[in-house]
């Protein structure tokens, strides 16, 4: 049988949570499977220069440093064929969409780029035929699900939700939550702007408008389970009835190691979940009245265009203002709903359209006073 020659990998945001973690699965993986040929970080030279050195790479920015520019530049560049996506912000959405137009791989993790721009990165990667694989643990989980599959064969989706680390808490005890608080997550370790997401239950909302776009399938078939062990990564549930599910440890390098390799299945000395390890497996209905983020996302999407990109920002704009302390916790969703409310969505048919409502997110925010 044919070797597959290895990815040529450009990994945007290498210093961070989901970046340390794709290089550490290179690594694992070796030369014959996957090499760098390009990185990107915000501001973190140290690190950015040790991984360069270590991995080979001589295209190393910082984009604090040397402008938002070369991320589409690394991105692309001709001997790259494998782009990683995992920075935050408006950048990483015209990295996208490069990336689709040039029908390069883009492995996501930056769920917010479908949120916002979903629809565009789609039918532009359908007509350059780019693929989009997802670095998101419950993507990769209905990823694996549906191959081999139909889109019709799929009834619906059931993505699970740790239930953050709020999931018992009353609601007057939320409202007041402090940062610390928010940023310890019961079950993954991970950045600071999805561990809060992770505690409003938004996270979820922007993976069931990921998981529309993904996989082609109405807001209305994607439901949201809550399952405090983060054990089963989620469910599909196909038109006969039959529910599937994948299940793993809380670790991202298995995901990672899946949206770059697919569909090749290499050994690897990852951690494994070991069935009879698995006690106790637990799941509820997530408590829409303590959290209201997850309705928020699905009012969004139905009200399209550019609504969606309006709750991705200003839902970033207010997660900067409760870390800052500027806002309780509770005035993270509400900040949300106003903007929505106030917002009259027009048609998402380009970078410009998407990135002017996002900047009118982020404007109303940082100026909405009081909750
Ligand atoms: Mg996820």
């Amino acid at each position: 049988m044919s070797v597959p020659s290895p990815r040529r990998v450009v990994l945007l945001g290498s210093t961070g949570s989901i970046g340390t973690q794709t290089l550490d699965v290179i690594a694992r993986l070796g030369p014959e499977r996957a090499i760098v040929v390009g990185l990107a970080a915000r501001k973190n030279e140290v690190l950015l220069t040790e991984q360069a050195r270590r991995f080979g790479v001589t295209a190393a920015f910082l984009t604090e440093r040397d402008g938002g520019d070369v991320l589409t530049t690394l991105v692309a560049m001709e001997g790259a064929d494998t782009v990683v996506i995992a920075v935050a912000g408006a950048a990483a959405l015209a990295a996208t969409l490069t990336a689709v137009r040039l029908g390069k791989r883009v492995c996501i993790a930056t769920k917010e780029v479908l949120v916002a721009a979903g629809d565009l990165v789609v039918r532009e990667a359908r007509e350059n035929g780019a693929e989009i694989l997802p670095i998101d643990s419950e993507h990769s989980a209905i990823f694996q699900c549906v191959q081999g599959y139909a889109r019709q064969d799929i009834a619906r989706l059931h993505i699970t939700a740790s239930g953050g680390p709020f999931r018992p808490w009353p609601l007057e005890k939320i409202e007041r939550a402090t940062v610390d608080e928010a940023l310890n997550h019961p079950t993954w370790r991970m950045g600071g702007k999805i561990s809060i997401d992770s505690a409003t239950l938004m996270n979820k909302g922007l993976e069931v408008i990921e998981a529309c776009h993904l996989f082609g399938i109405d807001i209305d078939a994607v439901s949201v389970v809550v399952h405090p062990q983060s054990v089963i990564h989620s469910f599909v549930e196909m038109r006969d009835g039959s529910l599937l599910a994948q299940l793993g440890l809380p670790d991202m390098r298995l995901p990672i190691q899946i949206a770059l390799l697919h569909p090749e299945k290499v050994d690897t000395d990852l951690p494994r979940l070991c069935p009879t390890k698995i006690a106790t497996l637990t799941f509820e209905e997530p408590d829409e009245a303590r959290f209201p983020a997850i309705r928020l996302a699905r009012q969004a999407f139905k009200a399209g265009g550019t609504a969606p990109a309006v709750l991705n920002a200003a839902n970033e704009e207010a997660v900067g203002l409760f870390l800052a302390g500027k806002i309780h916790f509770g005035d993270i969703c509400r900040r949300v709903a106003q903007a929505l409310d106030a917002f009259a969505p027009g048609p998402a048919d380009s970078l410009e359209t998407v990135l002017a409502a996002d900047s009118w997110a982020r404007n109303f925010v940082s100026q909405t006073t009081g909750s």
